[in-house]
């Protein structure tokens, strides 16, 4: 992964080329989301950016997600509960989600995976792995 002072860089330096108003708020979601490796919550990160930011709102965190989706720089971390998780590693990697806390740990497969043959005429250009289980703590 690249240095995150480069990546937080190369997100003020988008937003400025796309007009888009750079604020302490934003700049520390996104540094918030880079930070953290336990695939937060919109709510999670509004939680942490209230700590330094009291009067931001959870709107402004949510577009800023949103802003960072969009821009490349999070990505959703398919999950089949209520709440959308996002992740600021946007390297090919898999997860490991744990069904009773809902903990998401990032895996990386060396070999890949083989995909099967015949795709029924599908390109595909990745693929991202969500294995489901017991963590080491709801295991015991
Ligand atoms: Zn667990
Ligand atoms: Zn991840």
């Amino acid at each position: 992964m690249e240095l995150k002072e480069d990546m937080l860089k190369a997100f003020v330096d988008k937003c400025r080329e796309q007009g888009l108003k750079i604020t302490p708020q934003r700049v520390a979601v996104y540094e918030i989301l880079l930070n953290s490796h336990t695939h937060p919550t919109v709510e999670e990160i509004y939680e942490e950016v209230k700590k330094k930011y009291p009067f931001v709102s959870l709107a402004t965190v949510y577009r800023t997600v949103e802003t960072l989706e969009q821009m490349g720089f999070a990505k959703r971390v398919c999950y089949w509960g209520n709440s959308v998780r996002y992740d600021a590693n946007t390297e090919e990697h898999h997860h490991l989600i744990c069904t009773n806390c809902g903990s998401i740990k990032d895996i990386y497969l060396e070999d890949g995976i083989n995909l099967p043959e015949n795709l029924e005429g599908f390109k595909p250009a990745g693929y991202s792995v969500n294995i489901y289980g017991l963590c080491p703590n709801c295991k015991n």
